[in-house]
């Protein structure tokens, strides 16, 4: 039998994406053998409704920005094209219809969502689809032992890798840009110019 593909599937908000995010996909896809990450902008978070987010388009092309270079990396506007909330689990389900039996995907999160992943929707259908492979983030310890108790045999599915920790978030850039503060090193060169030419987070 061929060996099967393995595609990482990289979701987030990416408001803006961050070093933080690209070193946790460069790492997995190294660890996990993965021949490449896909990065997938939620074009609208569930976990995230009400708050004020940046225009989809614009945190694609920040994610198109910062994987650019990387010949392993790519986005995908997929969530895009879809309306309502971006439930992963519709997202997966595409992918699979797309990719058929030769690909297994490594759904990539860090630690934060580990710890959440019981409120996502038709999370055990997700599950079933996909191994989740959580990444270390500073302050966030899922506790494996409750991830058993609540997904069975499910939570097989769930590997946590050490990665290095990075005290970065999206949260932590865009209140940084609005106060005037530097935020070079912590975004690739190309998002913080495009967050000032867009005029964003002010
Ligand atoms: P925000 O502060 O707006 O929530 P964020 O930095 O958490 O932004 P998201 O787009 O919400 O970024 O994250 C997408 C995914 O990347 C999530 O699974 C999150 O846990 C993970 N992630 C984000 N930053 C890090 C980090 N520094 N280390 C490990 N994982 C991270
Ligand atoms: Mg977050």
């Amino acid at each position: 039998m061929a060996v099967k593909k393995r595609i990482g599937i990289f979701g987030g908000t990416f408001d803006p994406i961050h070093l933080g995010h690209l070193i946790v996909a460069e790492t997995i896809m190294d660890e996990f053998s993965l021949d490449r990450v896909v990065f997938i902008p939620a074009a609208v978070p569930p976990h995230k409704l009400g708050k004020d987010i940046s225009a989809a388009h614009h945190r694609y092309m920040m994610t198109m920005l910062a994987i650019c270079s990387n010949p392993r990396f790519e986005a995908s506007d997929m969530e895009m094209r879809r309306t309502g909330p971006s439930y992963s689990r519709d997202t997966l389900a595409e992918l699979i219809r797309e990719h058929g039996e030769d690909t297994d995907f490594y759904f990539i999160v860090g630690a934060d969502s580990v710890a959440s992943l019981h409120t996502w929707n038709r999370i055990e259908e997700l599950l079933s689809m996909c191994h989740f492979v959580g990444a270390s983030r500073p302050g966030c310890l899922p506790d494996m032992e409750e991830i058993r108790r609540r997904f069975g045999r499910l939570a097989e599915k769930i590997h946590c890798l050490e990665t290095p920790e990075l005290e970065i978030s999206s949260t932590d850039i865009r209140e940084r840009v609005r106060q005037g503060k530097t935020v070079r090193y912590i975004v690739p060169e190309a998002v913080e110019q495009y967050i000032y030419k867009e005029r964003l987070y002010l």
